[in-house]
């Protein structure tokens, strides 16, 4: 009989899908089988869950025991020497960084904030700023452990198929309850950043194609209100490791954010602010203030920042998501080869102002394509888009989705299940190809009774 005192409601990042279900928290894998025992007696399904960082509704399952996966969190092993580092699946980015850069070590691929497990980032394969030259994080993993619902624990490497299935599965084939990682070695805590204004989509891909070849990593901001000759405008930040020995930015409380906003804001009241903004008037204004800012102040110029200030810029306003409230919002992000993406997120962003939606703020990045069986990535550029939602836009919103992932599949691009709310069945399954069936046979095999389940499987139909 399960207790009704764990029923709790839980959602996605955006707060725009959410369920209740009946929230489990092991902390290790004796416990995970006695979950999916109890789950077989009551007639119940499954969700594994780590930080809650996915935007959509991957990370929930309607009426499911839901695994939370956070309580795992040990370091079993870490050699300085070599940097590899062996943990429980729940330790998170930021447990990683604070725990190997005094060594020297840095994680070879993070993400826009800290707080992501590495089950959770396994099972979407993410990405980071650096996905053209260092790939996606399965790509750094040694070995790992998984938990299949039929009771087998299995230890995977890249020489096993099933490796590049479960990576990047979104938590529908078996739990990882352990990762043998290689992490990145650095001299110093910070990095060398250089700061470009674009003044629209040409500027935008040509900084991208001058560095691609000889930078660590690359990213740029674009003002998805500009329109005309000014359309795709935007900031690009590229960013180099250091080559000297430079201690003391390695340690850890040298890179922690801090707590005041240009020396005296608290920054856990920046999300009161930019809810007054958080409306198409504000956000043109904002995003307008800041192509000014990037034009002028810092342009063209190489500063220094601390890893932690470049790489999750989104954890130095605590709660920023709040800022959504109350119908919360999507992310939005799309992948396409090099020779369509100008003109694909061109014809994105003149949707969205035909819609009157534009999207509050706009992230570009260039990727390499991977071999993981639900791989998001291509040789070519994502552009991640943040879409408020409110109960009066809610239709039109997904019908504006609707047309843009048309778009993309029209140009042979693909979708990332961390970052969807809009896909419909035949979209999934039109970008997955045989990557589909492939995953169904392998479900079939190794969770018989469909034991595992998600909000966002069921949306796709994908079992
Ligand atoms: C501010 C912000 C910035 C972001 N920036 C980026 C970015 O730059 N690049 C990028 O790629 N993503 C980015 N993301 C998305 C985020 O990194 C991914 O959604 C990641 O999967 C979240 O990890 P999590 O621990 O929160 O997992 P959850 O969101 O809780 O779960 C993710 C998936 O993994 C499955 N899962 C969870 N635990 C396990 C496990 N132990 N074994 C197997 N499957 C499991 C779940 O079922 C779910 O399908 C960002 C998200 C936010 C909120």
């Amino acid at each position: 009989m399960i207790s009704t005192q764990r029923i709790a409601r839980v959602a996605g990042y955006g707060m725009t899908q959410a369920a209740d279900a009946y929230v489990y928290r092991p902390t290790c894998v004796e416990e995970i089988n006695k979950i999916f025992d109890e789950a077989r007696t009551a007639g119940r399904k499954v969700t594994l869950r780590g930080a809650g960082r996915s935007y959509g509704d991957g990370n929930i399952g309607s009426e499911t025991l839901l695994i939370d996966i956070t309580r795992m969190n040990r370091i079993l092993s870490w050699d300085a020497s070599t940097g590899i580092i062996d943990c429980q699946s729940g330790v998170t980015i930021e447990n990683l960084w604070r725990f190997c850069l005094e060594d020297g070590y840095w994680p070879p691929v993070v993400t826009g904030t800290m707080y992501p497990t590495l089950g959770g980032a396994l099972g979407m394969n993410v990405h980071g700023k650096n996905n053209y030259c260092q790939g996606t994080m399965g790509e750094h993993v040694i070995d790992m452990d998984v938990l299949f619902p039929n009771g087998e624990l299995k230890t995977l490497t890249k020489d096993d198929d099933l490796f590049y299935a479960v990576i990047s599965s979104a938590g529908l084939l078996g739990v990882i309850t352990r990762v043998k990682l290689q992490m990145h070695h650095v001299a110093s805590g910070n990095v060398d950043v250089w700061a470009e204004a674009a003044q629209n989509w040409d500027e935008q891909f040509a900084l991208f194609e001058k560095y691609e070849h000889n930078s660590d990593y690359m990213v740029s901001w674009v003002d998805c209100f500009a329109k005309g000759a000014k359309a795709g405008r935007g900031q690009f930040h590229g960013a180099w490791y250091k080559d000297r020995e430079d201690l003391a930015s390695r340690v850890a409380e040298k890179q922690d954010l801090p707590a005041l906003i240009l020396g005296f804001f608290p920054k856990s009241l920046v999300w009161k602010v930019l809810k007054l903004v958080c409306n198409r008037p504000g956000m043109r204004f904002l995003n307008a203030a800041k192509q000014f800012a990037s034009s002028t102040i810092g342009n063209n110029k190489m500063h220094d920042q601390s890893l932690v200030a470049f790489s999750f810029l989104l954890d130095y306003v605590p709660d920023w998501r709040k800022a959504y409230e109350p119908g919360g919002f999507i992310q939005y992000q799309t992948f396409i080869p090099k020779e369509h993406a100008k003109a694909v997120f061109a014809e994105q962003v003149r949707l969205q102002q035909e819609y009157k939606l534009e999207s509050f703020l706009g992230v570009l990045k260039r990727h390499r394509p991977d071999k993981f069986l639900f791989s998001h990535a291509v040789d070519g550029y994502s552009m991640a888009l943040d879409f408020k939602v409110t109960a009066k836009n809610r239709v039109r919103l997904w019908e504006l989705a609707h047309k843009m992932n048309d778009l993309t599949l029209k140009h042979s691009g693909r979708f990332y299940f961390a970052k969807d709310s809009t896909l419909r069945p035949e979209d999934a399954a039109e970008y997955l190809g045989e990557g589909l069936p492939k995953f169904r046979k392998l479900k079939s095999k190794l969770d018989p009774e469909g034991l595992l389940v998600s909000d966002l499987g069921r949306r796709l139909k994908l079992s």
